[in-house]
């Protein structure tokens, strides 16, 4: 395990220095081992030391906890100073192959960003992120990882007392288009420069051999957001808070708060208890990410070009290719979904499906995994739908479709590797932190494993890809 820390090495500026608050009772939830071996850790077998490490009561040699600084745009309004509330980067890791990761702790305490907040989490938030976080990691969704979730034996306020706990997240970076807002809001020029230079090195090393290595990165930061953008809406995924301070320059994604995953197919859904005018709807996410790429571009300005009229330029046809890029992922993995190649017929009859999914308020994941299965068991995909009429039209183009374009066993297996049989799904989430809350961690652990293998059918745990009953469906998501 070799700590080096090179976000820490930055300017003070960039952070504050400080330890995590110690906790009485820590409690190990869940160690994610695989994640742990990955990064090489030195970790003791103990759970009692566990809970020590992963509520930052004790610190792993090497560590040297920082509270990083950032701005961002909250619901559009720019807040010039955010930066972690209520998290600690314990530092960056490398492990032998190269590959450097940082480990944050969650709910770690009040650091000089806090402002009114307690810095702490309560421990339904902390279980759906490293439920939710895991799940799309094994979906295929570049994210932050979960390493391990611990109890704290302290309560916390909310709307209720509720028992304390801490995530520890792993990204490949946490730096946000936030980060850069601090610095660009400040006119901190040299600052601005020293963290484009740190996400080039850390995130987009090929940026570096560029012409014009900050016009580069801003390239890659959009491409790798087009693609991100596009997995999420073929997976039916809302992550309901896209501030900037949200939306992590590595791809990666992060800060999952009131996210969900889409029951029925409603392109207008908006889960989040906070988002009154539905700015951040499973439909509009794409939008609202050009929003805030427009937000990095004009930080990097200074950095772009000789003269700002040529830097804003320059910077504009970058971003107008951001919602083509986007398109195109989508058309890719939209005829993946149905075992086509991606042409313009195909992406429009994935789209005539997902009209009559909207119509007939089809659960979006399990029409897809249903259509795998639809040339032998045709009926077990129409009848996800009330009126059949229509969409056994849609099927027999489908077929002809598939029919012309060739092999219908790669068809199928093209498509069981793009339609996940099983999604986290938002009543599965609340009912395992009512549990957990009552200290019963088995239906969390339960659900965290069956999601480890999203794609395999695991006709042993069916119950965990049924849609909720009218009685279950959560229609609302909180913040932690
Ligand atoms: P979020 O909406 O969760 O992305 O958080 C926005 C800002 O509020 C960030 O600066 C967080 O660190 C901060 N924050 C959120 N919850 C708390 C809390 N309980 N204590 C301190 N800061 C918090
Ligand atoms: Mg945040
Ligand atoms: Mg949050």
């Amino acid at each position: 395990m070799r700590f080096i820390n090179t976000y820490a090495r930055l300017p003070e500026s960039f952070f504050e220095r400080i330890d995590p608050e110690t906790v009485a009772a820590p409690a190990l939830i869940r160690l994610n081992r695989d994640l742990a071996a990955r990064l090489e850790l030195d970790l003791p077998g103990d759970r009692t030391e566990l809970a020590e490490i992963f509520t930052g009561n004790r610190l792993l040699p090497g560590s040297e906890p920082i509270a990083q600084a950032y701005a961002g745009h909250q619901f559009g309004q720019f807040v010039p100073q955010l930066g972690d509330g209520r998290a600690h980067l314990l530092g960056e890791v490398e492990n032998a192959a190269g590959e450097r990761f940082d480990i944050q702790l969650k709910g770690s305490g009040r650091t000089r960003f806090s402002r009114g907040g307690d810095g702490r989490a309560p421990l339904g938030p902390v279980i759906r992120e490293y439920v939710v976080s895991e799940a799309m990691h094994a979906l295929g969704v570049p994210t932050t990882r979960a390493l391990a979730m611990a109890a704290t034996g302290r309560p916390v306020f909310r709307e209720a007392e509720l028992p304390g706990a801490v995530i520890t997240r792993v990204a490949s970076g946490f730096v946000r288009v936030g980060t850069f807002e601090y610095f660009a809001a400040r006119r901190m020029e040299d600052e601005l420069r020293l963290l484009a230079d740190h996400v080039i090195e850390r995130n987009h090393p090929a940026a570096r051999k560029a012409d014009n290595p900050y016009l580069a990165l801003f390239e890659a930061v959009c491409a790798a957001q087009a693609r991100l953008m596009a997995q999420w809406l073929c997976l039916g995924f809302v992550h309901g808070v896209m501030n900037t301070d949200n939306t992590a320059v590595s791809g990666e994604t992060i800060d999952y708060g009131p996210c969900a995953f889409l029951d029925h197919y409603d392109p207008a859904m908006v889960f989040s208890s906070i988002d009154h005018a539905g700015r951040y709807a499973f439909n509009q996410q794409p939008t609202v990410m050009a929003w805030n790429l427009a937000c990095l571009g004009g930080c990097l300005l200074p950095l772009l070009g000789p003269d700002e009229a040529t830097a804003r330029k320059t910077g504009e046809a970058v971003l107008e290719r951001f919602i083509p890029a986007f398109t195109e992922h989508y058309r890719r993995g939209l005829c993946r979904k149905i075992g086509l190649p991606a042409d313009d017929d195909s992406f429009s009859l994935a789209r005539r499906l997902l009209d009559l999914m909207r119509d007939a308020r089809a659960d979006f994941t399990n029409t897809f995994r249903a259509l795998c299965g639809a040339q032998e068991a045709p009926a077990a995909f129409t009848g996800l739908f009330a009126a059949t009429g229509e969409i056994a039209a849609w099927l027999d183009d489908w077929l002809a479709r598939l029919d012309r374009t060739g092999s219908a066993d790669a068809a199928r297996e093209t498509m069981r590797a793009a339609n996940p049989a099983f999604i986290p799904r938002n009543h599965r989430i609340e009912a395992a932190i009512r549990a957990a809350e009552d200290g019963d961690f088995a239906p969390a652990n339960r659900l965290i494993e069956v999601l480890e293998r999203p794609f395999e059918d695991q006709p042993e745990h069916a119950e965990y890809a049924a849609p909720p009953l009218p009685g279950e469906r959560v229609t609302h998501t909180f913040c932690g």
